[in-house]
């Protein structure tokens, strides 16, 4: 039977030792666009899905930044108000941020989290490059949570 020592290292090892892709929202459930839709279309998945922001891929699969509803709104205010027009003609690639957090899906537990201090959401990629899910806060403080709930007695 193991020491109550080695059943706390075992449970710290547990969840930093544990990879991004185990803690993952996985790609087929996540909300995204590709860089070359149209704002009206992100716009529309955007409300459809209720998400403030969501990752925008190229056409290989890789993230190329994230799309928000503020930037949208701002890309089409023009010097006499919204000019409604520019939802189909501005590509998202143009307005999109590339400042976009990313992690190997690969990555240990530790630098998801120091990441989520500052970002809602991390995006997941495999050794190649290519999208394959998030990780969001919510999942990383439900795991601290539960990690801290098990050691609150020690
Ligand atoms: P949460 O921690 O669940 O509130 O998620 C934080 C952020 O991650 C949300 O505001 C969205 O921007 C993004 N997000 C979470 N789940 C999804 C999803 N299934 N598809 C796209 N974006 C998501």
């Amino acid at each position: 039977m193991p020491s109550l020592r080695e059943t706390r290292e075992s449970n710290n090892a547990e969840l930093f030792r544990t990879e991004t892709r185990k803690l993952m929202i996985p790609a087929a459930d996540v909300a995204c666009v590709n860089g070359h839709n149209s704002l009206e279309h992100a716009l529309l998945i955007l409300t459809q899905s209720g998400y403030t922001a969501i990752p925008v891929l190229d056409r290989s699969g890789a993230v190329k930044g994230v799309i928000n509803s503020t930037l949208i709104i701002k890309a089409i205010l023009g010097l006499s108000g919204y000019e409604v027009e520019k939802l189909s003609e501005k590509k998202v690639e143009e307005v999109m941020s590339v400042d976009v957090p990313k992690v190997k899906e690969s990555q240990l537990f530790l630098r998801p989290f120091e990441l989520s201090i500052t970002w809602p959401f991390l995006c997941v990629e495999d050794d190649a490059g290519k999208f394959v899910g998030i990780l969001t806060r919510r999942t990383i403080l439900a795991q601290l949570y539960q990690y801290f709930r098990r050691h609150r007695d020690e």
